[in-house]
């Protein structure tokens, strides 16, 4: 990095930012196979939390490469910087006192540290989505499974490209057992206890 570019410090603090919002900040970082749910869940939450009266952003896969990441491809180099940009996004938004939800495959575990190694403690919440690929495969929502069966698209996470397991992950919702609602009280649940929350 060039050495003449220096950290500016802003005069309002991160903690005062999220307070005047009567919040707390912190980044829900939805991972699994595609079709495992990523989308509709943290969809559904935010709203949840907007209805409840904070302030959230919600940043979604292909969204992203519309805009910010429109220059990247799908090399293992360019989806590594894809979720490095997309970690960023999301550090800015915590900083600025939202809670954030981003909903990308996200499928390896040295990308996914590096964004939580960019919070502070307790900030980021892993929600791995651990549908089946069975399950997945079937909903299809978007036909990419067929597609990467046939061969049209190389390198598709779950099929010819790996997932790696979150060894740790905060939370675990399987949607082949659980309704959208039930994810959602879950993950409610989940900020509540920890206190990101307060109703
Ligand atoms: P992802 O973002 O992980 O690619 P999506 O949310 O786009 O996944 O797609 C999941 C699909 O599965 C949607 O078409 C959704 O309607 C469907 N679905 C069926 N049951 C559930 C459930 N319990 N939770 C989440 N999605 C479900």
């Amino acid at each position: 990095m060039d050495d003449n570019i220096v950290w500016h410090q802003h005069r309002v603090t991160r903690a005062e930012r999220a307070a005047i919002k009567k919040q707390k900040p912190c980044l829900l970082w939805f991972t699994g196979l595609s079709g495992s749910g990523k989308s509709t869940i943290a969809n559904a939450l935010d709203t949840a939390l907007f209805e409840r009266g904070y302030h959230t952003f919600l940043l979604d896969g292909d969204n992203v490469r519309h805009g910010l990441c429109k220059d990247l491809g799908f090399s293992e180099l360019d989806r590594v910087e894809n979720i490095r940009r997309i970690g960023e996004v999301c550090k800015l938004f915590s900083d600025a006192g939202m809670i954030v939800m981003s909903a990308f495959i996200s499928p390896f575990a040295s990308d996914r540290r590096l964004v939580r190694n960019l919070l502070p403690a307790g900030e980021f919440i892993e929600v791995f989505m651990d549908t089946p690929l069975a399950t997945c495969e079937e909903r299809d929502p978007k036909g990419l499974y067929e597609k990467a069966r046939e061969g049209v698209i190389k390198e598709f996470t779950g099929i010819d490209s790996p997932y790696e397991v979150p060894a740790r992950a905060e939370l675990r919702l399987d949607t082949s057992v659980m309704s959208v609602d039930a994810c959602v009280e879950r993950l409610l649940a989940y900020l509540l206890e920890r206190g990101l929350i307060a109703h």
